[in-house]
């Protein structure tokens, strides 16, 4: 299956000259929400990441995502593993288990996201589900922005990269983009100026 065309071909894998979160420049922009846009299109992908993970034998009970980016990819992955799937929230500033959702002593629990980039966001919700005696048996996500070594890639593992060592992280593909100091651009060098497409407020 060719990821990058999907995402292409639902506009979520965007190229021009663009600023990431981090305020370094990019040719490449993810707007991952839009893969998910088409849920025939989010079955396809959730379908396959599930398969990944039948096939490494690992058991799952339930999916749980951080909101809000992770809900949609989470409840397609749980419906395709055929487990119950639930998320955390930030309230306060901290990630909470909150709706009446429970975690069961010994639960085996997949994080599950649609990108993960460092992974800061599954991480606070792995905390999460252990304080509350879940077992977090693996980490997912459609895509991985390139920090984290993953099973079956051979990217290295970056610094920047907070997710455990030792749980297993699957993805369908690796995002990994150039990227220039701003005063190093050679697009700005150029002369044309980036643009922010936003996650948020555009
Ligand atoms: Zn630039």
């Amino acid at each position: 299956m060719d990821i990058e065309k999907i995402y292409r071909d639902a506009n979520a894998l965007l190229e021009g000259h663009f600023i990431l979160s981090s305020g370094n420049h990019s040719n490449r922009y993810l707007q991952s929400a839009k893969v998910l846009e088409e849920p025939k299109r989010a079955e396809i992908l959730t379908s396959a990441l599930a398969q990944e993970i039948k096939d490494s034998g690992i058991e799952v009970d339930t999916v749980c995502s951080p909101a809000l980016g992770g809900i949609l990819a989470g409840y397609e992955l749980a419906r395709a593993l055929g487990v119950r799937s639930i998320f955390v929230e930030r309230k306060n500033g901290s990630m909470q288990l909150r709706r009446g959702f429970k975690i069961n002593k010994g639960e085996k629990i997949v994080i599950c996201e649609d990108i993960i980039t460092t992974g800061g966001s599954a991480m606070e919700a792995s905390k999460v589900v252990e304080e509350l005696g879940g077992k977090v048996v693996a980490f997912a996500s459609l895509a991985n922005r390139g920090f984290c070594k993953r099973e079956n890639s051979n990217i290295e593992r970056q610094k920047e990269c907070k997710l455990p060592k030792d749980v297993p992280f699957f993805a369908l593909t690796d995002f990994q983009f150039e990227m220039f100091a701003p005063d190093e651009c050679p697009m700005c060098k150029a002369g044309s100026r980036a643009i922010k497409p936003g996650s948020r407020d555009s």
